[in-house]
């Protein structure tokens, strides 16, 4: 059976290692990160950045779960492809009673092991943070930090190459279903498939051309170089989610390509809604909204007051929400398998949604997972 997988994605690469894992006739299409994002006129992806949170403690149980086994399997995927993009920093959730109390309810469905920190714990154990008085947190020691979202992307593809995938550098234009196979049209030809999964990230409806069923959002990061030596002093800083409106994520100093050391903040005082392909190629071309930018500085400011920054920067991205707030992993069809809506968390979990969607298929044509 041949297959296709649109998108070139954390989730689109990781089902197609998922299906070459099962043997199956698979091509993975999707272009390249553009080279120069100002002047790109075609499709992005969310991906492209050198840090994405990884832990298994969510606001919602459904996260956790899939975290949980898609965790359990990065040292495989490292393994299979000579591609390191894990590190080992550790997690922490922290935030008032309610906030707490969420994570609680996952954290114990799924046994997540963490320890629990009263305020003082928290300050003792990580200074650099200034927390309100009524925060309390978890911190996941093991099997959590940080992956590089591009490094994942080239190890599962990778991965899938080595176990026999074809890489087809293309972009999708059209898909259209026939009676005995699904006409895929891209930027340079023609291909014939017996099953297409689709997983596009934001640009999935517009892919399968149908009504939208996801809200994108602008996402404004700011990146705060540090230098060497402040990095050295901060070398035990975790990744950090904490209670507050703009749903803040922190990474520890990272290195990204320039060869610079960058704590990466996000979080967007507002939702802003993007709701065409052009106005989202627009976003991710400005690079970012300074506002946002200076807010995010301010709120680092005040988390962590002693901090030693070189330089302030930013970049776009964006995220797609469902209705229910958890991905689409559906059947559309005998022959179309959907794999979208990352919700803002799809990134630690991917090898996980990506194997349920290879799933979908293999159940599609009759192989047993
Ligand atoms: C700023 C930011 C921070 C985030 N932080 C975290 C975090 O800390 N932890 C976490 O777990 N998650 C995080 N996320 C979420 C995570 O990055 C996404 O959920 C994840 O990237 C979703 O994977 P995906 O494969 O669906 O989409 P993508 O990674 O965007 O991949 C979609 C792919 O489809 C391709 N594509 C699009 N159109 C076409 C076409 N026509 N033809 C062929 N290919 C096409 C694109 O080129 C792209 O490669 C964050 C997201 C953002 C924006």
């Amino acid at each position: 059976m041949s297959i296709a997988v649109i998108g070139r994605g954390l989730w689109g690469a990781a089902a197609a290692r998922h299906l070459a894992m099962a043997g199956q006739d698979v091509t993975l299409i999707g272009p390249t990160e553009p080279a120069d994002k100002r002047s790109h006129t075609g499709v992005f992806g969310s991906h492209y950045d050198e840090g994405r949170i990884t832990r298994k403690n969510a606001l919602d149980p459904y996260w956790v779960g899939v975290s949980t086994a898609a965790i359990d399997r990065y040292a495989e995927i490292e393994r299979q492809s000579g591609i390191r993009f894990y590190t080992e920093t550790g997690a922490v959730m922290a935030g008032g009673k309610d906030f707490m109390a969420r994570v609680d309810v996952g954290r114990l469905t799924h046994n997540v092991p963490c320890d629990a920190l009263d305020h003082a714990g928290l300050a003792e154990r990580f200074a650099f943070f200034r927390f309100p008085d009524h925060f309390t947190g978890y911190y996941e020691a093991t099997r959590a930090g940080h992956i590089s979202p591009r490094n994942m992307v080239a190890a599962q593809a990778k991965a899938a190459g080595l176990l026999g995938a074809v890489l087809l550098e293309e972009t999708v234009t059209g898909v259209e279903e026939r009676v005995d196979h699904v006409e895929v049209t891209t930027n340079q030809g023609h291909h014939r498939f017996e099953h297409v999964l689709v997983a596009a990230g934001y640009n999935t409806d517009t892919v399968l051309a149908r009504a939208p069923q996801m809200d994108v959002y602008a996402r404004t990061v700011a990146f705060f170089e540090v230098s060497e030596a402040e990095a050295a002093r901060l070398k035990t800083m975790p990744t950090l989610v904490y209670d507050a409106p703009e749903d803040p994520y922190l990474l520890p100093p990272i290195r990204y390509l320039d060869g610079k050391l960058y704590i990466k903040l996000g979080g967007d005082p507002e939702d802003v809604p993007l709701t065409n392909a052009g106005d989202i190629c627009d976003w991710f071309r400005a690079g970012g909204n300074p506002q946002v930018r200076d807010h995010l500085d301010a709120m680092l400011r005040a988390l962590m007051p002693d901090l030693d920054v070189v330089s302030l920067s930013m970049a776009a991205c964006v995220t797609s929400w469902t209705k229910d707030r958890l991905p689409e992993i559906a059947r559309l069809s005998d022959r179309l398998v959907v794999c979208t809506g990352g919700n803002g968390a799809g990134a630690k979990c991917s090898d996980e949604i990506g194997r349920l969607g290879a799933g979908l298929i293999l159940n599609q044509i009759g192989v047993d997972e």
